[in-house]
């Protein structure tokens, strides 16, 4: 569920209307909803009630440090990736002993700063990993908490590119290997087992592959919590959300016209899939969702700059570019698109490409889609946005990266302005 929907006749964002936000701070633009932030979030944490259990958000989805703000007050933890995303967690008011930090390869300034700022526990994805945190803790003369990650080698069904839990993949230690690891990590001595983590991939939306993945791993933990005293299972994030039908999706009707088992994933659904696995473990069970909180709670406003209509098909250029948002080229990701103008039954439907401005064949939104008719100078959104959109953008072809704004109920705010030709050059004029 989210809070973008058509009132009077154009697209809102709770109670804002979002023709309003573009004419007033230009496109293209990122809009995020508080409430959906909040909803997701809450949704999420209560459906878990029945663990000792953390959320901690995963911040590469969306980093813009009020949505952080906005989770660390609702008592969410953040699963990182880099030093520069602990910072971000730190400027947003969030708390570093809640904070568990991922990736598979951190560097000693990025180990040496986690340390210090005192975080919850460092999740390591392979051996050589494991014996550098040690040295770089020991060079201080503290002691670094970690946990590994492992593969469990579970196929996660998700686009190859966010398949993150089968052998072939870079990311943990292999399931037959992992043991011997943990063995081998026992005898370091700047070094304290705290935990154990995986993470199988993103984008599901079914819950068997998590449910698997518990069922493979839990006794691994159960064992490791009695030879190591462990204290946490991080059980990682990947919970998909509903890139099509997007909008429609936003209402409790749209999700109670199906039936339990035609519903896409849903937080009860994940709980109620892998609780049973890890109730009795007596460990604190994390997950670390991205996409699922703050995907659906963002848009991409754009505008409608040019039509085209070659000899095989008619192409509408927008002014947002795979800069601002890669996912279609990266992943082959889909957005839905609407119009802010809402379509009457009236409004023509062509099939039609979507493109950007950016010299690259793989700057489309869609291809061949039938969409309402929409004509230059209107504004339309590209749904579900809100995450790995921003923060994959990219200052391509010298375009400045988007505005984002945060909607709250009836008001608005720019919490990231757009950014300007100047700030982009600023540091190579400083050194011509
Ligand atoms: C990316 C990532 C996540 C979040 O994935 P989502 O699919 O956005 O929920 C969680 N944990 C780790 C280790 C990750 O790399």
């Amino acid at each position: 569920m989210h809070s973008f929907h058509y009132l009077n006749g154009s697209l809102h964002c709770e109670d804002v209307n979002l023709q309003q936000i573009a004419e007033e701070h230009g496109t293209p633009s990122y809009v995020y909803s508080t409430a959906t932030l909040r909803d997701n979030y809450t949704r999420l944490d209560q459906a878990l009630e029945g663990l000792d259990h953390g959320v901690e958000y995963a911040v590469k989805a969306n980093s813009n440090l009020s949505v952080l703000k906005l989770l660390a007050e609702l008592g969410s933890g953040f699963d990182i990736v880099s030093g520069g995303e602990l910072q971000r967690v730190i400027a947003a008011g969030g708390d570093p002993a809640k904070c568990t930090f991922a990736g598979v390869g951190k560097t000693r300034p990025e180990i040496e700063y986690a340390i210090r700022q005192g975080i919850y526990c460092f999740n390591a994805e392979s051996e050589a990993e494991v014996t550098f945190i040690d040295q770089v803790a020991g060079d201080l003369g503290l002691i670094a908490p970690v946990a590994l990650r492992v593969n469990p080698n579970v196929d996660a069904k998700t686009h190859k590119y966010i398949s993150t839990g089968k052998s072939e993949n870079k990311f943990g230690v292999d399931f037959e290997s992992i043991e011997a690891a943990y063995e081998r990590a026992s005898k370091l001595e700047n070094i304290t087992l705290r935990g154990l983590q995986m993470h199988i991939g993103s984008q599901l939306t079914d819950v068997k592959p998590f449910i698997e993945a518990a069922e493979k791993v839990a006794p691994l933990a159960a064992k490791l919590k009695e030879l190591y005293d462990i204290e946490f299972f991080s059980v990682g994030g990947g919970v998909g959300i509903v890139y099509s039908p997007a909008l429609a999706s936003g209402t409790a009707e749209w999700w109670e016209s199906h039936t339990e088992e035609a519903r896409p994933l849903t937080p009860e659904k994940y709980a109620a899939g892998v609780i049973p696995f890890l109730k009795d473990l007596g460990l604190k069970i994390l997950v670390e969702p991205g996409r699922y909180i703050a995907g659906n709670a963002g848009v991409l406003l754009t505008e409608c700059l040019y039509e085209k209509k070659g000899a095989a098909k008619t192409f509408k250029i927008v002014d947002a570019g795979m800069n601002d948002l890669i996912r279609p080229a990266l992943y082959e990701g889909h957005h839905e698109i609407v119009p802010i103008k809402e379509p009457t039954k009236v409004t023509a439907h062509i099939p039609m490409d979507v493109v950007g401005p950016i010299c690259e064949t793989g700057d489309f939104f869609c291809q061949n889609r039938d969409l309402p008719d929409f004509a230059e100078g209107e504004y339309i959104a590209l749904l579900s946005a809100g995450a790995y959109g921003f923060v994959m953008a990219s200052n391509y072809n010298t375009r400045g990266l988007p505005a984002e704004i945060l909607i709250d109920g009836a008001s608005s705010k720019v919490i990231r302005p757009r950014q300007t030709v100047e700030d982009i050059l600023a540091a190579e004029i400083a050194n011509l």
